[in-house]
């Protein structure tokens, strides 16, 4: 997820080292005297008051998560996985990362104001997410785009492996960092704004949150990330067959251009350079009736070739 509004560094709490020798001042808008954390996994901070606000406003009460050391490690683990242009990235661009108790998304990544024109970036957790595998939040997610109760006998789940959530929630997340840095989807101010297309964007979007003429299914509109809504859990066979007809990954991957971009980057990085799976299983009664596995979509395979950058020499 990404927010887009502009938060003010004057509510960032900063982050002090053990021995008070750093302040963290911005990626770039070092301080005399003092030192910025180089490793980004150690950039751990609270959340900008204004991230804090916006769960309140919508009724929930987060708080400030304390990290364990296992905590520690697995983020650790799971920025070292990042892909090398990601890496470099966070370096120059990460503001800071932040952990929460009760709130209601995964996560959410926001613009902070530096000392200087660099961009950087707060991205906010949730907590909870730290001790779940990948298949587990990815099929919590998916499940919350069918109204089960209609027919209890179908089951939804999404094989992905038993890595940790982190390593697939920071790749999307730090992918909106790079989007936001490198613009490969185009900015825009109004999401209703026509403007003219990336390589990744053409053909596959017309508007930053419309796809392409050819892609629009009047099934697929009524889906949770671009109605808002659920669909009958009976209906799930044929949303995979005409989300195959698309060159979507994901069913979130149809909200907007930067999730798309954010779920193409994650899902190959997971399927094609970690080995793990990734494929959506419908059943019924136990018995397997539809398998969506995005990366064996020929449309998928002919975008492949965009992500290349992310792996080139840094
Ligand atoms: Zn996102």
């Amino acid at each position: 997820m990404l927010m887009k509004k502009k938060l003010s560094l004057g509510y960032v709490k900063f982050l002090v080292t053990a021995l008070g020798l750093f302040l963290w001042a911005g990626v770039y808008g070092q301080v005399p005297g003092l030192v910025v954390e180089q490793n980004p996994a150690k950039r751990v901070a609270t959340a900008p008051e204004s991230v804090f606000k916006m769960f309140q406003e919508a009724g929930m009460a987060p708080v400030n998560h304390e990290l364990t050391a296992l905590e520690v490690m697995k983020i650790e683990k799971a920025f070292a996985a990042l892909p090398p242009l990601h890496q470099k990235i966070l370096k120059g661009h990460l503001h800071s990362i932040s952990f929460m108790d009760n709130m209601p998304n995964t996560a959410l990544t926001s613009p902070v104001e530096g000392p200087d024109s660099t961009k950087t970036f707060n991205i906010t957790f949730r907590a909870g997410i730290l001790h779940e595998t990948i298949s587990e939040w990815a099929t919590w997610k998916e499940q919350t785009c069918y109204e089960a109760s209609t027919t209890p006998t179908y089951e939804i789940s999404i094989e992905a492996g038993d890595l940790d959530a982190i390593v697939y929630i920071l790749l999307h997340e730090a992918t909106h960092v790079l989007d936001a840095v490198l613009e490969i989807t185009p900015p825009v101010l109004d999401q209703a704004d026509l403007v003219e297309p990336t390589p990744l964007t053409e053909g596959v979007w017309y508007k930053m949150n419309v796809p392409n003429e050819k892609y629009i299914d009047s099934l697929l509109e009524k889906t949770r990330f671009r109605s808002g809504k659920k669909v009958p859990i009976e209906s799930a066979p044929e949303v995979y067959k005409a989300l195959l007809k698309t060159p979507f990954v994901s069913l979130y991957g149809m909200a907007s251009w930067s999730e798309d971009f954010a779920e193409l980057a994650t899902i190959y990085h997971l399927t094609k350079k970690m080995n793990q799976p990734f494929y959506v299983l419908v059943r019924k009664n136990k018995l397997e009736l539809t398998r969506f596995e995005p990366m064996k979509n020929k449309l998928i395979k002919r975008r492949l070739k965009q992500l290349k950058f992310l792996y080139r020499e840094q």
